[in-house]
């Protein structure tokens, strides 16, 4: 597991939390932007990679499978 890898279906939490008190996302979308739902509200965010990879603090769980967008 790389520092800065993200992939599809990554569970991550971030530093701050969203407005509705989640601070844990899942990876819907990679590339030069990333698309985060949260796992709170369900809400879908989106941030430039290196916005991205400021917010996470860690990544908490990784399936590897690009196929696997649930
Ligand atoms: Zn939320």
């Amino acid at each position: 597991m790389t520092e800065d890898g993200v992939y599809l279906g990554d569970v991550v939490r971030t530093r701050k939390p969203h407005p509705c008190g989640g601070d844990t996302w899942t990876v819907i979308r990679t590339g030069a932007d990333i698309k985060l739902r949260c796992l709170t509200c369900g809400r879908i965010v989106m941030l430039d990679r290196v916005a991205f990879l400021k917010r996470r603090k860690a990544t908490l769980s990784r399936t590897e499978q690009p196929e696997n967008n649930e």
